[in-house]
């Protein structure tokens, strides 16, 4: 007989390690029961990091929205000669970062396609030019997929490649490219990226290089709250083994303009209360992260809230740029001004805080 819900949260937050299946349980709850969850996440949360609301400065730069994946929940990814389809030059890229540095940033994410032509070289002349440009900034890049497929183009080990691009100015690795990490799953949403092992495999290598890296879940197309908590699981092994995880990072799935659910593969995104409990549950169970990050431009400011009130401390970046989630549906996803951040941490009687890319306070 399961333990009553309200058991289990009090075993949790005097330390029980929650299994897979109980997150399951968790994930699965539809009555007020929900409101326990985010409660016990939240206190969990004020016990771990205490009333800090944190955010980082930074800007995505898309260098290209040309891509070898395709991925099905993606409106942003091109082929070459599609409508749209665009691929900035070094010059540009230069140009981007020093727009960027004139914003205060202290991190550029570079976030594109996969783009078919690229090498190692590529990656590498991409890093170098965003650090001549941007000299003092995180370069936040390179998802687990794209340090595979350069290493794959190149004849190149992953570990020498992730040498490379911290060779060339890489700061920390993007933890995207996880979307949901159970294979049955990958094979309908993403079915050319990187297997679940790869991902997992090229996350560890980086981490024991002393590189840290975010670590994400993209949930809410037609994954079941079993493949949600076995991502968990897989996540909370490699913390275990690693700790180079900065925070965990939900995105909701972002379904309107997607090949995926035009096809009647998915359901039109996660619900609000799939939203939340994605946040409480990750709270509860990734007992070895410190933050969790609430994606305002996935789920909007007003559930970002919601969010902070369930276990996230994190609201992300302010962005400036954000076409994988516009060009997907999301409105008003490009740019969050702190005022706004800050709005949303008063009205909760928090303190918001600027941070860096692995959460030192500025
Ligand atoms: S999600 Fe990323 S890898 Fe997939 S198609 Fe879009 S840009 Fe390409």
């Amino acid at each position: 007989m399961p333990h009553p819900l309200h058991t289990l949260l009090r075993d949790t937050l005097a330390g029980h390690r929650l299994t897979e299946e109980e997150a399951v349980r968790l994930l699965s709850t539809r009555d007020r029961g929900v409101w326990a969850i985010a409660a016990a996440a939240d206190e969990l949360r004020e016990r771990k990091v205490g009333d800090v609301v944190t955010y980082v400065r930074n800007q995505n730069i898309h260098v290209t929205n040309i891509c070898k994946n395709l991925c099905g929940f993606c409106g942003f990814g091109r082929r070459a000669d599609d409508p749209g389809a665009f691929c900035d030059d070094l010059a540009t890229v230069r140009e981007k970062a020093r727009a960027a540095v004139g914003r205060n940033v202290t991190e550029i994410c570079l976030l594109s396609g996969v783009h078919p032509d690229y090498t190692l070289d590529s990656y590498t002349d991409l890093i170098s030019s965003v650090r001549e440009a941007a000299p003092g900034v995180d370069i936040h890049t390179a998802s687990p997929d794209e340090i595979a497929w350069a290493a794959a183009r190149s004849g190149a080990s992953t570990v020498a490649v992730i040498e490379r691009l911290r060779a060339a100015g890489l700061g920390t690795l993007q933890g995207t490219a996880a979307e949901i990490l159970v294979d049955r799953i990958r094979a309908v949403i993403c079915p050319r990226k990187c297997d679940t092992a790869t991902w997992v495999r090229v996350i560890r290598e980086a981490h024991a290089l002393g590189i840290r890296s975010t670590a994400t879940i993209m949930y809410g197309s037609c994954e079941s709250e079993a493949d949600r908590a076995r991502h968990l699981g897989v996540l909370r092994e490699i913390q275990d083994e690693t700790r180079g995880f900065t925070e965990f990072v939900p995105l909701s799935f972002i379904y309107e303009n997607t090949p995926l659910y035009r096809a009647g593969l998915a359901r039109p995104g996660a619900t609000g209360r799939e939203d939340l409990l994605m946040v409480a549950v990750a709270r509860l169970f990734l007992d070895n992260f410190d933050h969790v990050q609430v994606s305002w431009g996935k789920v909007g400011t007003k559930m970002a809230e919601g969010a902070l009130l369930a276990g996230a401390d994190d609201l992300g970046g302010t962005m400036f740029c954000d076409d994988v989630s516009v060009d997907a549906g999301g409105e008003g996803a490009d740019y969050l001004d702190p005022r706004d951040m800050q709005r949303i941490a008063d009205d909760l009687g928090r303190t918001l805080r600027q941070r860096t890319t692995t959460y030192e306070l500025v």
